[in-house]
């Protein structure tokens, strides 16, 4: 359809910005109640984590998910508009004076949480690497053109974290190691029977351990205890309870370390960076023991580890956005129920932009029953607290966006010559990216290849 001939249905015109999970939820609940919106996306595509920070092996779930996007996007009362980043290629402050009903956030979390240790941001790209820019090259170097920056996987790699997406980059590294050995010697091998089968079982059908490859494998630091892990979403609220929790997420940890070779140090915090002519060659780590809930450092106990590449994986936060309030490492809300951001009457935040960190919690907290079989997969098991998660996110957003269009509809109506020039600004903005208003012939002509394509 051609977007300057959409019809004008509404009188409120909201804009939305990022179109992942959160973002076209928010647009299709609006869209559904003839709310007329334009969707800025910084992207070509509106996939966010789905595109770029879900591991590509979970392919058959990525295609899901962004279908179900597609699906709401595609909306007559939608207006998409690709390659516009909020605070780069529109100030928030210029956005204001567009005069839109509401303006609601939904980009997510894209910045690492750096690591506590001074200076070490000059070695970033030298020795210590983040897990965000690191997934996104993992899941798209294959794409002929990729000129995005290209890491060189090392064995003996660290990684600090202890989440699910420090699991994901555990794996990463052993799939790119172990195949390059392979490879090395040979013998083919591919990303995706390595992850399904996982590297102990590949290595054993061919007779062979990480020694025989002269691979040492990389090591995962966590500053709890293997049985902190968020690895269960079992309840834990009595002791009985988080007894059997525990005794899962342990059971998990070993599988995944069966499966996938790696090495596991707990209760150990980073606290320093050691160099070595310019670039990191190491982290000195502190011991810790678990008090409660807290992580306590032992004092005087400390251990350095040597290692050509470290990769920090401990949590995603929102980045900033200038001319919005900031506390701590998210937007500042005046009330997490309305999702108003302070200092405004119409300017709010959703999905993982707003929720960040707590939405891991309410993710672990929910109670599904975890059987021996789903410990025993892990593929399954990991696919399913994705899945988990985007379902989430969207029955959040359902909650949110109820208040939002509250909101909205006590407000008045945009005068016409507003609402005509928004729409005009809209669609000079489109044209400027190259995008005719026709969505699915958009993302066909921009979806990558797919490397479960090519290597058939
Ligand atoms: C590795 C990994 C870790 C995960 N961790 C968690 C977790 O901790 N908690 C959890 O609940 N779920 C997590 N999930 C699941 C999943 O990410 C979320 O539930 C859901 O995808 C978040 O959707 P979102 O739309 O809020 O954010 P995103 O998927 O991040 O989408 C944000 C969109 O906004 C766009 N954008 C960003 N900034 C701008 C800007 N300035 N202007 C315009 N557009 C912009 C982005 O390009 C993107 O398309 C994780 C998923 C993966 C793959």
């Amino acid at each position: 359809m051609d977007a300057i001939s959409k019809k004008d249905t509404g009188k409120h015109f909201v804009a939305i910005f990022g179109g992942a999970v959160a973002g076209s939820e928010a647009a299709y609940q609006l869209a559904s109640r003839g709310i007329v919106v334009t969707v800025f996306e910084q992207s070509t595509l509106p996939y966010g984590k789905i595109e770029d920070g879900l591991p590509k092996w979970h392919h058959k779930l990525r295609d899901q998910e962004e279908q179900k996007i597609d699906g709401k996007i595609d909306h007559p009362n939608i207006w998409y508009v690709p390659n516009v980043r909020l605070g780069i290629d529109i100030s928030f402050e210029e956005l204001r004076q567009w005069g839109f009903s509401a303006i609601i956030l939904a980009t997510g979390a894209w910045r690492d949480r750096q690591l506590p240790i001074e200076g070490l941001e000059d070695y970033v790209g030298n020795g210590i690497y983040y897990q965000n820019p690191f997934v996104y090259w993992f899941n798209h170097k294959h794409e002929p053109g990729f000129n995005g920056p290209a890491y060189k996987i090392q064995d003996d790699a660290v990684v600090i974290g202890g989440g699910l997406a420090s699991l994901d980059v555990v794996k990463i590294l052993m799939i790119e190691t172990v195949g390059a050995a392979l490879e090395k010697r040979g013998i083919e091998s591919d990303m995706f029977t390595l992850e399904k089968k996982g590297i102990g079982p590949t290595l054993e059908s061919m007779d062979l351990t990480l020694d025989d490859l002269e691979l040492k494998g990389c090591t995962l630091y966590y500053r709890r205890r293997a049985i902190d892990m968020p690895l269960s979403p079992m309840p834990a609220d009595t002791p009985e309870k988080l007894e059997k929790a525990q005794n899962v997420r342990q059971k998990i940890l070993d599988n995944f370390q069966r499966k996938y070779l790696f090495r596991f140090v707990p209760n150990s915090t980073p606290v320093d960076k050691i160099l070595h002519e310019g670039r990191l060659t190491g982290i000195r780590f502190q011991k810790t023991r678990i008090e409660g809930e807290r992580v306590r450092p032992i004092e005087n106990e400390y251990f350095d580890v040597e290692t050509p590449m470290v990769i920090s994986s401990i949590g995603s936060i929102p980045e900033k956005i200038e001319g919005l309030p900031w506390q701590g490492q998210v937007f500042k809300i005046t009330d997490p129920k309305t999702c108003l951001i302070e200092g405004f009457d119409n300017v709010f935040a959703i999905g993982n932009a707003v929720t960040g960190k707590g939405n891991i919690n309410e993710s672990v907290k929910h109670s599904r029953e975890i059987s021996t079989g789903i410990i025993d997969n892990f593929f399954e098991w990991q696919q399913g607290e994705y899945e988990n998660w985007h379902h989430q996110t969207v029955s959040k957003v359902d909650r949110d966006i109820d208040q939002i269009i509250g909101r909205i509809e006590n407000q008045e109506g945009l005068p016409e010559n507003v609402y005509n020039e928004i729409l005009e600004k809209v669609s000079r903005m489109q044209k400027k990216t190259g995008y005719d208003g026709n969505y699915r012939q958009w993302i066909e002509k921009h979806l990558p290849v797919r490397l479960e394509n090519v290597s058939g």
